[in-house]
């Protein structure tokens, strides 16, 4: 079988082993003689699985005790609204950095949660232009963003998968000082790329179907203390205090995709974990920015140096025809997903974890091949 070569943003590829390993297991789960997805939530089998996918975020990441991993479900969307239904009270503002197009939508439920709790929601919103034409080029410098003493919290989105603007230093270094007011960032498209402290936010979260697994289930890093002050008058299945006390076995999980999960970061610890996977995508994103760059009058990034996503590269060519024929010839030669988000245009590669360099080579040589031509 021959594996296309992939560049969806999301749900995106994943490694061919942890595929393997559930091709393997799929049939009879660690010899039980079921599938592992007809297993109960409730067994000794799947909470081996369910157990072992937490603690490999733990161990990947060095997740201290005084933080929660949840496995939660509705999608990073459902987070949107979730994270200011626990934590923005009444008379407080929750803030928002919106550098791109999640960070808008996310901004939008917040301020849906504000208007029936009577909160409010503050936004710097670096999009230059009006509107829906509106384009994201970068994300603030530390100085640009202050917040107040008692905000509920200041939300980011790390990585802006459309926009391909990102926070690309250090994230102790490249968020703003926010004092006792917790950070909180959305994470689903470069969670567990590199290390990262995470002890410098209050709470990230990531849907897993960009870096770390199939659609269905969101990871969620919480500390204990920011869950402690969750709001306990809303519906209990809403509240993030719940599933942390139930070790996210409140209700029935999407157990088929926590193994799914498990089988990925199992193999991204096998890969020298964050540290090791951290070269491996640095080189490649500095490989597909060496060919815009070195190809200038042909190929563009729309985003600032300093904020170009590790993730997800984003360029233009001169025009949109010749963008439909780079997109075309390239599907011709096995490569898909290049297609830049239906809202902005372009081409866009996503080259997250499970891509490998030899993907990102091909890619680049035709890249290289396909200027030269025109
Ligand atoms: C994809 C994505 C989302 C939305 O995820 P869903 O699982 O579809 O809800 C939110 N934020 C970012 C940064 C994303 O890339």
């Amino acid at each position: 079988m021959k594996r296309t070569v992939n560049f969806n943003a999301g749900p995106a590829t994943l490694p061919l082993p942890a595929l393997e390993r559930a091709r393997d297991e799929f049939l009879d789960f660690a010899g039980s003689g079921m599938s592992v997805m007809e297993h109960s939530h409730r067994g000794k089998e799947y909470e081996a699985v369910h157990n072992e996918a937490i603690a490999l975020v733990r161990e990947l990441l060095g997740v201290p005790e005084s933080y929660e991993v949840l496995l939660l479900q509705g999608g990073a969307t459902a987070l949107f609204a979730l994270i200011p239904m626990n934590f923005l009270e009444k008379g407080k503002t929750a803030r928002y950095v919106v550098t791109g197009a999640w960070g808008q939508k996310a901004l939008g439920e917040a301020k849906l949660v504000a208007g029936m709790s009577g909160a409010e929601t503050a936004a710097w919103n670096l999009g230059v232009g009006e509107g829906k034409d509106k384009s994201y080029t970068r994300v603030p410098a530390p100085s640009e963003v202050k917040v107040e003493a008692g905000d509920a919290y200041l939300h980011i989105t790390s990585n802006e998968t459309i926009h391909g603007v990102a926070f690309n230093v250090d994230p102790s270094r490249a968020f703003p000082a926010t004092g006792a007011v917790p950070l909180v960032a959305d994470m689903s498209s470069d969670f567990l790329w590199r290390p990262f402290d995470v002890t410098k936010f209050g709470m990230v979260y990531a849907g897993a179907q960009k870096n770390i697994g199939p659609s269905g289930v969101v990871v969620a890093v919480v500390s204990k203390e920011l869950l402690e002050r969750g709001r306990k008058d809303i519906p209990k299945i809403f509240q993030f205090r719940t599933h942390a006390e139930n070790r996210s076995l409140y209700n029935t999980p999407p157990t088929f995709g926590v193994y799914m999960v498990r089988n990925v970061l199992s193999w991204l610890k096998g890969q020298g974990g964050l540290a090791g996977m951290e070269k491996i995508n640095r080189k490649k994103a500095a490989r597909l920015y060496g060919v815009i760059d070195g190809n200038a009058k042909f190929f563009r990034s729309p985003v600032e140096r300093e904020s170009r996503s590790v993730m997800n590269v984003v360029f233009r060519l001169p025009a949109p025809e010749l963008e439909e024929r780079f997109i075309a010839e390239a599907k011709n030669q096995g490569m898909i997903g290049l297609k830049g988000h239906r809202s902005v245009g372009g081409v866009r590669a996503s080259i997250y974890n499970a891509v490998s360099y030899e993907w990102v080579e091909k890619l680049a040589a035709f890249m290289e091949a396909f200027a030269r031509a025109k």
